[in-house]
Order: C-alpha cells, then sequence, then structure tokens
C-alpha cells in the first residue's frame, strides 16, 4: 500500500525524524488561511497529495511567499488534474493539499531504503545528488549513487552510519545529524515492515538534515502488524478491490473482459494465462481460497461482477480439500439467490469432479460447463466475444 506524503511524514514526525513545520492538510482553499495564521512567516509549501512523484515538475509544489500567493495556489492546486512523468498518461485529481513551512536548503540529497531481492535484504540507496528522480539518476550518474545493504535485525549501525556521511561528502558539523536521521529511517522501514521508504530530498539545511519529502510504501502481507495504518483505506484500490480486502478474497483488478474465479493462487496465474493464450484477456486474479463454498462463491460473483467490464464468468476450481460436488452445489445455491447477466463458464476438477459435473448438467441452469483449462478458456473467451 502507498502512503500519501502527508501520512507518511506522521510516520516519520513520531519517530522524531526532523521535518519542516507541519501546517495542515486542506481540502479547501479557504482552509489555508487558518494555516497561515498559525505559521505565521512565510515561505510556505503547498503540495498536492497524489500517489506520484515528479509533482514539482508538474505544478503540484508550490512556494508561496505573500499569504495572497498561498491562497491563490490552494485555489488553483484543490481539484486540480494532473499528470506527472509517473502517472504513465493518466491524470490524478488533486483532493487534498498539504501545507507546510518553506524551509532553506542548502544541498539535496537522495536518502531511500528498499528490498533487494535478489539477495533478501534492505538496502539502503543514497546519493548526494538529490531532487531529481533516482531513475534519472542511475542513468545519468550511475557512479553517485551509493548502495549499500543493512541488516535487517540490528539496522543501521553507527559506524556504518558515519562511514555513509563521510562517503557523501556530508559537512563534519552535520554529521551527527545525519547518522541519527539515517539510523532512526532504517529503523523504521525495519520496524513497520515497509518495502520502500524513499526521502527525495532529504536536504541539508543551516539547522540540520530535514526530510522534505516522504514515499513509503507498505508491505501488504504485514498490515495485520500494523494497527496504526492498516484500517486505512488504500485509495488506489477498486471499489472490487476494497470489498474483496473486507473479505479477505485476494483479488486484483485488470484491463480484460473474463471475470475468473479461481482456488489457489498458482491455479489462478494459470487460468490467467490460459486465456491469454486462448486470445482471450482476464479481468482479474482472483483466489477464493480453500472453502470455496456457496457463501464465497456469491461473494466472489459479486466482486467479480463490480467490474463493468466483465462479458464472462470463468470459474476454475480444482476440488482438493473442498469436493467438487459440493462446490457445484455451491455454485448453483449462489446462482439462485443472484441473477447473472454474464455467460458462466465451469471447469471443475479433482475430488468428484464427475459428480459436480453430474449436477451441474442436471440442474437445467443455464451455464456452460468445460471439461479441462483449454476447453474452459477457449469456451470463456468465445463467451465473452471472441478473441481479442
Ligand atoms: P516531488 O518529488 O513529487 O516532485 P517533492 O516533495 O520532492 O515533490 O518537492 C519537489 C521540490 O520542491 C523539492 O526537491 C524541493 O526543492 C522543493 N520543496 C518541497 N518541499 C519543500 C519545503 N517544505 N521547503 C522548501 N522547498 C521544498
Ligand atoms: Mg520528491
Amino acid at each position: 500500500m502507498k502512503l500519501l506524503e502527508y501520512e507518511g511524514k506522521e510516520l516519520l514526525r513520531a519517530v522524531q525524524v526532523p521535518l519542516p513545520e507541519f501546517g495542515g492538510v486542506i481540502d479547501k482553499p479557504a482552509q489555508v488561511n487558518s494555516i497561515l495564521k498559525r505559521l505565521k512567516k512565510g515561505p510556505w509549501v503547498l503540495k498536492a497529495q497524489v500517489l506520484a512523484g515528479g509533482r514539482g515538475k508538474a505544478g503540484g509544489v508550490k512556494l508561496a511567499k505573500t499569504p495572497a500567493e498561498a491562497r491563490a495556489f490552494a485555489k488553483a492546486m484543490i481539484g486540480m488534474k494532473m499528470a506527472t512523468h509517473q502517472t504513465h498518461g493518466q491524470t490524478l485529481k488533486v483532493e487534498q493539499v498539504l501545507v507546510e513551512q518553506g524551509v532553506k536548503i542548502e544541498k539535496e540529497f537522495y536518502f531511500s531504503v528498499a528490498i533487494d531481492r535478489k539477495i533478501g535484504s534492505p538496502v539502503l540507496i543514497v546519493s548526494s545528488q538529490g531532487g531529481m528522480e533516482i531513475e534519472t539518476l542511475a542513468s545519468e550518474h550511475p557512479e553517485e549513487i551509493i548502495k549499500k545493504p543493512v541488516d535487517s535485525v540490528y539496522g543501521l549501525l553507527p559506524f556504518a552510519a558515519r562511514a555513509l556521511a563521510f562517503e557523501l561528502g556530508v559537512p563534519a558539523e552535520y554529521v551527527s545529524s545525519f547518522t541519527k536521521t539515517a539510523m532512526t529511517l532504517v529503523k523504521l522501514f525495519i520496524n513497520k515492515d515497509m518495502s520502500l521508504l524513499e526521502i527525495n530530498p532529504l536536504v541539508l539545511t543551516p539547522k540540520g538534515f530535514v526530510a522534505l519529502d516522504a514515499k513509503i510504501v507498505t508491505d501488504d502481507n504485514a498490515l495485520f502488524r500494523h494497527a496504526d495504518f492498516a484500517s486505512r483505506v488504500d485509495i488506489e484500490s477498486s471499489p472490487a478491490e476494497k470489498e474483496a480486502k473486507k473479505h479477505d478474497i485476494s483479488y486484483v483488478g485488470l484491463d480484460g473482459n473474463i471475470g475468473c474465479m479461481v482456488n489457489g493462487a498458482g491455479l489462478a496465474m494459470g487460468t490467467m494465462d490460459t486465456i491469454a493464450l486462448a486470445g482471450g484477456s482476464p479481468a482479474n486474479f482472483l483466489d477464493v481460497g480453500g472453502a470455496a463454498n456457496q457463501e464465497r462463491v456469491e461473494r466472489a460473483f459479486k466482486i467479480i461482477l463490480k467490474d463493468p467490464k466483465v462479458k464472462t464468468i470463468l470459474v476454475n476450481i480444482f476440488g482438493g480439500i473442498v469436493r467438487c460436488d459440493m462446490i457445484a452445489e455451491g455454485i448453483l445455491a449462489a446462482l439462485k439467490k443472484m441473477k447473472l447477466k454474464v455467460p458462466l463458464v465451469v471447469r471443475l476438477e479433482g475430488t468428484n469432479s464427475d459428480k459436480g459435473r453430474e449436477i451441474l448438467d442436471r440442474s437445467g441452469t443455464r451455464l456452460i460447463t468445460a471439461s479441462s483449462l483449454w476447453d474452459a478458456a477457449q469456451k470463456s473467451v468465445q463467451a465473452a466475444g471472441g478473441k481479442i
């Protein structure tokens, strides 16, 4: 789950990472006035709260020197549609704006902690050339990037933090400010099970280091350990994804038109691939889990149908722990309760699959049974209107 900048900064503030003084998060231009009363002295910085970097260049970060300027920026920014180089051709509507104190920047650094899957460890990625995107830096000045693994239990140790400060050319009087901030950030990354913590830029000011930006991605699999942000609704997720999360069903929306209901993540991946091989395109990844009973089947149908692109549903269930005849009964019971307006293709395999298929065939319900995964994929593609 990605956190907005101000949410990330709340986590940073809680562990005393120095930040620009917080003004407020507003969703109406008029609210800027009370912030200006509190943060009396300018300049003020207004920052669009969208889940994308590169806001600076897209007009999403503005420095206001007078209250009149701040009001004008707030008015222009709230409701604005923003496209940055990270939004991949789409636009994001700015609903919230963070107002904070403008700080005096002496130098911008790049600081991030990420997971390096190859070595199975968190890594620190830092550079004395902050401000620009890391991708640009990596292609233009790879020699300016320092990458170091950090221990996932001990974090960044003091001697390693000091060595890093020297390598980055941090002036002597600011070394302790750097090491303290760097060690705290690494600890936060570990304690909060993050998959990315990026501070770009981490700036040097006359008072020491300050985190000006915060991009945080948390590991969804560890959300149960973090009551503080686990209840946050992921603003990037679709209505179907939100509903699925509520019921503990793994669901990822995709671009295609064949809704898939499958038990087991591996089978779900295989189903999506086979649909693609047959010339179609899956509308989602959905794993109903082991207990594919009536209630879960019904829920999964509802989730799949929240996506208006779905032209047909393919149920591909392997009866291992659950028996196929019980799944067939579950599907029929779910269909009785809800009227499906799209064709349904069902492939059951595993324990009692013959019995399951027989139950479906005899029920008189309008559905298409398939005898193999390939057969199911081809029939679904046809039912969804042919190859695309
Ligand atoms: P993005 O990465 O989305 O472009 P940033 O938060 O990194 O947004 O802001 C872009 C630039 O704006 C920073 O590199 C910095 O120069 C400037 N900036 C951001 N916040 C402040 C602030 N509080 N005070 C002064 N300058 C700021
Ligand atoms: Mg930034």
